[in-house]
């Protein structure tokens, strides 16, 4: 797509000036294709228009908080109703003991929920909690496991110390005898273990959770007097109506919840057992927003839709669908292309492809052909999505794919990503 006369091209110079590296965070289009675009202008049910009023089918969903359509009728209208009465004031209003109420009807290891705006204030929250109910430090988190932004758990260190991130052990996910490993080392120290709902890491393929990794969580847990927490802020709400986890049969003493509890807008959760009550009413956490009242009337009105439509169920055949639909045209194109995790949360990989520059011409030319795809990050479906959508997906595939076999032989590596060839893959 020739994006050099566009509004996005237009948008990006002038981002420079005023926009410290012109993106940040997980929204910086530095490590996509460069056709990719930075700026949007609209979204409505399953698409999104770049500034260029360009429509994409959206298969990254905001990278998740979109569960039930962007601009859904009937959770904006809660919002809006809401927001005419009240949302950032001087205290919460009732919609708050609602919410909890509901979260805890809904979640079976919770007795109680805080609430916040960002996954990192819930994760964060979870930490300190953990280390407030057992007066002890250490944590232990899986290598290469996403918990946030925050100093103690950034993946990219800039700017933080390495006492931000002292008192951590890493295990491998899924790796029993490394979790063992690190309980170990903790000795008597061991405040916590934090758990992805599964392995969902960038760049690598996905994996669903080991239960012998989540039930050895818990009995370590158990034993140490140390809290599990599992941490859905990404994964919460598209795999069970309940914890993640719940589908192993194992209940945490914390979640943490955010991203699509409230189809996108802006608030997160801290939800906990009857255990780690004391504690959480032990630490200081708050914010200037934390309170508003509209998000949590988003938010009862997206616990609704979990509660009263067969929505899960659609995203997982929708799924299931696309899956099965780009994993045979991929095939019959010759090439082998993997899809990791559940397929609603899915991870496509081409096989022989350590740098990526087979993913990368692949979605750029699906994004020619209206579908935004992520090449490296694991992609979200959502409840908009119909079966003729997916389909529609699948015929640009098929375009795509033909491309990409008239060209795999003559890609050239993607700079950006010189450092997964480096090994950090
Ligand atoms: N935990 C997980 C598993 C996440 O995927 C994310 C966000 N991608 C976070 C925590 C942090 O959430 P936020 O970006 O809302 O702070």
């Amino acid at each position: 797509m020739d994006r050099a006369n566009s509004l996005d091209r237009a948008l990006r110079e002038r981002a420079r000036a005023v926009i410290p590296g012109g993106m940040y965070g997980h929204q910086s289009v530095g490590l996509l294709p460069d056709d990719y675009p930075q700026f949007f202008a609209k979204a409505e049910g399953a698409h999104i228009w770049d500034v260029d009023g360009n429509r994409y089918l959206d298969l990254m969903c905001a990278y998740g908080p979109n569960l039930f359509g962007y601009a859904n009728p009937e959770i904006d209208a809660a919002y809006v109703r809401q927001l005419s009465l009240s949302d950032t004031l001087t205290g919460p209003t009732e919609l708050m003991v609602r919410l909890a109420e509901e979260l805890t009807a809904m979640v079976t290891h919770a007795a109680w929920a805080m609430f916040c705006k960002n996954g990192t204030d819930a994760t964060s929250m979870a930490l300190v909690t953990a280390r407030a109910h057992t007066r002890r430090k250490t944590i232990i988190r899986a290598r290469g496991a996403y918990h946030g932004a925050a100093p103690w758990c950034t993946p990219r260190p800039a700017g933080t110390i390495d006492t931000d991130r002292a008192h951590q052990l890493f295990c491998d996910y899924n790796d029993v005898a490394s979790l063992e490993d690190a309980v170990a080392r903790a000795g008597g120290d061991l405040a916590a273990i934090f758990a992805a709902p599964f392995k969902h890491d960038a760049f690598i393929d996905q994996a669903a959770p080991d239960p012998a990794y989540a039930r050895r969580a818990r009995e370590l847990c158990d034993q140490t007097g140390a809290l599990l927490i599992v941490d859905d802020v990404r994964a919460g709400l598209r795999m069970a109506r309940d914890c993640s986890w719940s589908l192993l049969g194992i209940e945490p003493d914390l979640s943490t919840w955010g991203k699509c509890i409230a189809n996108g807008h802006p608030i997160s959760a801290l939800l906990g057992s009857e255990k780690a009550r004391t504690a959480a009413a032990s630490i200081y956490v708050t914010g200037s927003f934390w309170f508003q009242a509209a998000p949590m009337a988003a938010a009862l009105e997206t616990l609704r839709l979990v509660r009263d439509t067969d929505y899960l169920e659609r995203i997982m055949a929708l799924g299931d669908r696309l899956a099965g639909g780009l994993v045979e045209r991929a095939a019959a194109a010759g090439f082998g292309l993997r899809c990791s995790g559940p397929t609603q949360m899915p991870l496509y990989l081409f096989d022989d492809d350590p740098d990526l520059r087979k993913g990368f011409c692949f979605v750029s030319q699906m994004l020619a052909r209206g579908v935004y795809m992520h090449p490296w990050h694991n992609m979200f479906l959502c409840a908009a999505m119909t079966a003729t959508d997916i389909d529609q997906a699948l015929e640009a595939a098929e375009g795509a794919f033909a491309v990409l076999k008239r060209e795999a032989a003559g890609l050239a590596p993607v700079e950006k990503l010189a450092f997964l060839s480096a090994g950090q893959r």
